[in-house]
């Protein structure tokens, strides 16, 4: 399977400028642990429950900025990459979620290692 077949939603998205504290509560209302981090309308980073942790626990405050948290080294691949590639992806780079982009490397969605799972374990019941 394809990823572009495996993106259900829209990419929920945040502005570098962001706090913690938007984050915090971006992620409890969408029910979601990664965000991508945009800047000027373009793709800078990406940002995980973990990234928040690790802030917090080496002391930063909710009103840090985004922008000086997210890793911008983004992991990403193609839309027409396989979930067999997104899998080895996550493994290599030890990560739950991958950045998915078209050919013009535009944010397509994110693919999370529970997308994964439920595509190989629960899938659709048939149409009959
Ligand atoms: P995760 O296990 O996906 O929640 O993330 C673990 C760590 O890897 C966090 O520091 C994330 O910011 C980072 N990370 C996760 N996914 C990606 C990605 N697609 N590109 C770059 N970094 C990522």
């Amino acid at each position: 399977m394809r990823l572009k077949e495996l993106v259900r939603k829209k990419p929920i998205t945040i502005d570098g400028d962001s706090t913690v504290h938007d984050v915090i509560k971006l992620m409890a209302v969408e029910n979601i642990g990664f965000l991508v981090v945009m800047e000027g309308g373009k793709m800078v980073g990406v940002l995980s429950e973990r990234d928040i942790i690790r802030a917090l626990a080496d002391g930063k405050g909710l009103d840090a900025k985004v922008g000086t948290l997210c890793k911008r080294d983004i992991i990403a691949l193609h839309e027409d990459a396989t979930l067999e590639d997104a899998a080895k992806t996550m493994d290599q780079h030890k990560i739950r979620h991958v950045v998915v982009v078209n050919s013009d490397k535009k944010l397509v969605g994110v693919i999370s290692v529970r997308d994964i799972l439920a595509e190989l374990y629960s899938p659709e019941p048939a149409e009959d």
